[in-house]
């Protein structure tokens, strides 16, 4: 499912540019436009969903496949032996704004906990 609507959407379709890092047959990984560490790439499923609670609802095996996925973009990036956090904001109150589901693959600098 594609939401006409959805940045994201548009950029698994190719209509916003990206700079992709990894495409698997059900997910896309590009980098953030403002990155926050020296690693910062955003892990999406090429379908539709608007937050992880609604992805992992209908138990299709989705999110394995984001964190696997974000596990080899962390090995390509060098980091994944120093360490990296993945994180997914759940609602505006805690800091999402785009409402594709997204895991942000964070690393290549000390991660301070708790987060802000
Ligand atoms: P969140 O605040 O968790 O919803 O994260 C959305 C992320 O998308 C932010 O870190 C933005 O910097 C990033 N972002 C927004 N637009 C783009 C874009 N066109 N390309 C890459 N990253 C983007
Ligand atoms: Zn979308």
């Amino acid at each position: 499912m594609v939401d006409p609507d959805c940045l994201f959407c548009k950029i698994v379709e190719g209509e916003v540019p990206a700079e992709i890092v990894r495409e698997g047959e059900r997910t896309v990984a590009f980098r953030d436009i403002n990155p926050q560490a020296p690693t910062h790439v955003l892990v999406i499923p090429r379908e539709h969903h608007p937050d992880v609670a609604s992805a992992s609802a209908g138990d299709t095996g989705l999110m394995d496949v984001l964190a696997r996925e974000a596990h080899e973009v962390a090995v390509a990036e060098g980091i994944a032996e120093t360490g990296y956090r993945l994180v997914f904001n759940t609602g505006a109150g805690a800091g999402q704004t785009v409402f594709h589901l997204h895991g942000h693959l964070l690393g290549g600098r000390g991660l301070n906990w708790p987060p802000g």
